[in-house]
């Protein structure tokens, strides 16, 4: 059985809660979810963080049905933006980085950044002296 792991951001229209919605991922589509972070705030969209576990096929259902409702599915990479070329490999953003996703290489000593751990926190914007990050997680509307 080919199981995948997807870091996925969602975004939901204004006064949809998230509760029901995660309950037919897990119930329908057998999909493992764990929410790595949530902004909902009244009147406003809703963002969410979620890593989901499943079969491919259940996976892509899962995400088919979210976007049926009207919420907007993204693999949080695609939100991430990282100007790489301009990376002075200073350190900064490796010391906030919990999650693990930003660390130096001991042999080269450049910074490296594995997108599949990162948890959008977004500590690493402020850290960076370049500024060289963009996490999209939300939006203002
Ligand atoms: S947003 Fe930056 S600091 Fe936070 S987990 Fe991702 S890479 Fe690390
Ligand atoms: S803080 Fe900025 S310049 Fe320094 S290692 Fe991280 S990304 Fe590179």
């Amino acid at each position: 059985m080919n199981i995948v792991k997807r870091r996925i951001i969602l975004r939901f229209p204004p006064q949809s809660g998230d509760k029901p919605l995660s309950y037919v991922l897990v119930k329908d589509y057998d999909i493992r979810i764990n929410i790595l972070k949530a902004e909902v705030m009244p009147g406003k969209r809703g963002s969410l963080l979620l890593e989901m576990e499943a079969r491919q096929s259940n996976l892509d259902k899962g995400i088919a049905y979210l976007e049926a409702h009207n919420v907007e599915c993204q693999p949080l990479d695609k939100r991430i933006q990282f100007n790489s070329d301009k990376c002075i490999s200073c350190g900064n953003c490796t010391a906030v980085c919990f999650a693990g996703a930003l660390t130096m290489n001991q042999v080269t000593w450049k910074m490296e950044f594995n997108k599949e751990l990162c948890v959008a926190c977004e500590l690493c914007v402020k850290a960076c002296p370049l500024r060289l990050f963009d996490i999209d997680f939300r939006d203002g509307n």
